[in-house]
């Protein structure tokens, strides 16, 4: 091979790994920013689940207390027909000590159930102001992730795009620039080297992998007649001086 050759096949490999670094690039976000939505609608599905478990917790609260309310109107028409009975009884005096000690009873039963109720009505008093202020929230947080999720569709489609438009030129690059043989080359050192297949070396370290080289590589490199890998991490070096 001769030397503007091999001039031109580092250059032109050089064009086609500053394409291959955006591809990489945007196939990257092409699969981050579908991942980050899923993530983020996770999170807004457990702001929701929250809401849900603060109106159960209400509904169940109110529940108790009405049926406490409920229980105290009954008890409370009994303790009238009880009183009104005892009126009645005038001379029956175990049937009044009976009625009162029932009367006693039911009272105490009212008292006992409407010291519940009024803590209950707390309570629930509490739970409506959290869930308020969650409610409130949720909504800020949906209308963000609404216009966030806009947003992410308009950045797929763009990468999408652009990754179409980087697939047609490097096809075309890799068809007109090299042999079978370097192209297959390339392309495992790119899957192996994540998206960096060339290297400089910079007073004598692959800026790929920061391993200074022997002094030998540097002098082919400069000999310009033949593609020197780095040793240590394979990737096919160039000088900047070379270009
Ligand atoms: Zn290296």
């Amino acid at each position: 091979m001769s030397m503007p050759d091999l001039r031109e096949t580092l250059r032109l490999l050089r064009g086609l790994q500053d394409l291959d670094r955006e591809l990489y690039g945007v196939r990257d976000e092409l699969k981050r920013l579908p991942a980050e939505r899923v993530r983020r609608r996770e999170k807004l599905g457990g702001d929701k689940d929250r809401l849900t478990e603060l109106e159960r917790r209400l509904f169940e609260v109110q529940s108790r207390v009405k049926e406490i309310e409920d229980l105290t109107t009954s008890q409370r028409q009994r303790v009238r027909k009880l009183e009104s009975q005892a009126s009645e009884s005038r001379g029956d005096t175990a049937l009044l000590v009976a009625f009162q000690h029932e009367i006693r009873t039911l009272r105490r039963d009212i008292s006992e159930a409407e010291e519940e109720g009024l803590g209950l009505v707390e309570q629930a008093e509490r739970i409506t102001v959290e869930r308020d202020e969650h409610r409130e929230t949720l909504g800020k947080l949906e209308e963000e992730f609404a216009e966030y999720a806009a947003n992410i569709e308009k950045e797929l489609a763009e990468a999408e795009a652009r990754r179409a438009e980087l697939d047609i030129e490097r096809s075309t690059r890799m068809g007109q620039a090299l042999t079978p043989e370097m192209g297959t080359m390339y392309e495992k050192l790119l899957e192996a080297r994540e998206g960096e297949a060339l290297a400089e070396l910079e007073s004598r370290v692959c800026q790929g992998c920061f391993v200074s080289v022997p002094n030998n590589i540097y002098v082919r490199l400069a000999r310009c007649t033949e593609l020197v890998p780095c040793p240590s991490c394979g990737r096919i070096l160039y000088l900047a001086a070379i270009d």
